[in-house]
Order: structure tokens, then sequence, then C-alpha cells
């Protein structure tokens, strides 16, 4: 499966006209979070292929609306695009989870998570794993995620730091990728692809195409 994944950055080269033929044949799109909804939904529209993103930790990528009263809590959706968070997907042979957000850097409501309550996220989505692993012989293959795990690309200012409970992931469920962004890459020799046991951990921002494949 060819799949040309985002995050983080409007890239111009993938917003405009020549999109497909800078991409070429894709199979699926993923979004790795701190997207606005017009870029992932512009992407969708020219590639016309199946999307599946999470949510990063930024508000300014999420677009809220009017709910009942003065509430602009109500989160809207890129249209047509899956929200992947705690839940599971296939894509023709490629199991798919995601986990949104960030560590907790402040007191945001939405998308960000101490690394307690997102070992409780992975907790919840367990169950599903577990019916893949029963179904199809193994967990998942790609996780994909905004935040890195622990000591994998992060960075040591609280905000850029990376889940532990992800680390815990790999080791129990052992996807053979996880797909992240949220670590911003500014030099070349910054490193973007790290094994750990048996999960290719990849840096995507601000985009990457990739042959993603389940482990045979
Ligand atoms: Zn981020």
């Amino acid at each position: 499966m060819r799949a040309l994944v985002v995050s983080d950055k409007v890239e111009p080269i993938l917003y405009s006209a020549g999109i497909n033929r800078h991409v070429g044949e894709i199979d699926l799109i993923i979004g790795c979070g701190d997207l606005p909804h017009y870029y992932l939904e512009f992407i969708m529209t020219m590639v016309s292929r199946p999307t599946y993103y999470v949510y990063g930790n930024h508000g300014r990528e999420v677009e809220y609306q009017s709910g009942k009263g003065e509430d602009w809590q109500q989160v809207t959706e890129p249209m047509g695009a899956e929200n992947l968070h705690m839940r599971t997907a296939r894509e023709g042979s490629l199991l798919m989870a995601g986990l949104e957000g960030s560590i907790r850097y402040n007191n945001a409501r939405r998308f960000q998570y101490t690394d307690t309550e997102m070992l409780f996220n992975i907790l919840r989505m367990a169950p599903r794993l577990i019916t893949n692993k029963a179904r199809f012989g193994r967990y998942l293959d790609v996780l994909v995620a905004h935040s890195p795990p622990w000591g994998i690309h992060d960075q040591p200012d609280v905000p850029h730091q990376g889940f532990k409970s992800f680390l815990t992931f790999m080791k129990w469920f052992r996807p053979r990728y996880l797909l992240h962004g949220h670590i911003h890459l500014y030099r070349r020799d910054v490193v973007t692809e790290t094994r750990y046991l048996d999960t290719d951990v990849i840096n995507v921002y601000p985009y990457r195409i990739l042959d993603l494949e389940p482990r045979a």
C-alpha cells in the first residue's frame, strides 16, 4: 500500500494543482495531526483515496462550530476522512490504529494527555487489537500518532516529550510502523527513522510517501 502521509505543515508542493504528478499512484492518505481541515480535504479531493487521520495537540488546527447557545467547543471533522483515535481500521490488508494528541503541557481541554491517560487510551483500544490478533494473526500493522514515543525523535522541552506509553504499546502490540509528526525538522541531519523492537518509528514531518506492507 503506497501511502501519502502528511503532518504539521501545509506543504505547497502538495497544496497545488500538481499534487498527483508529484505523488504518483497512491493507495491511501494518512494525516498525523496539526493540519487545517482544508489541507486534508484538498488532498483527499485531488488524490481521491481513503483518508485516515488523528488530531495533533494544537487547537489552531481544530475547527469549531457553534453548538447550543454560546458553546463553540463542538469540534468539526474533515469531510469524509476517518478519525482513527482509539479506533482500528482495515484498508486493503493493512491493519491500522490511531492515538491523537501530545503529552500534557498546559490546561487545554483536549488533545493533550498525561502518560497515564494515554496508557488508558491504549487499554481502551486493546480489545479491538486483540480481536485483530485472533482474526488476522497480528494486532496491527500501523499506529498513526501525532506524538513520538519517549526517547525516540522527541525533544527535552515538555511540549515535545514523547509518550512512555507508546514504548509499552510497541512492546505489547508489535506494530510494523509507528508514524508520527509533532517534531518539526529544520536540519537535514536529524534522525527521522528509528527501529524499536519490531517497529519502524517514522517522523513524517511534513510529508512522506511510504510503502506500508503488512508483516509477512
Ligand atoms: Zn504537535
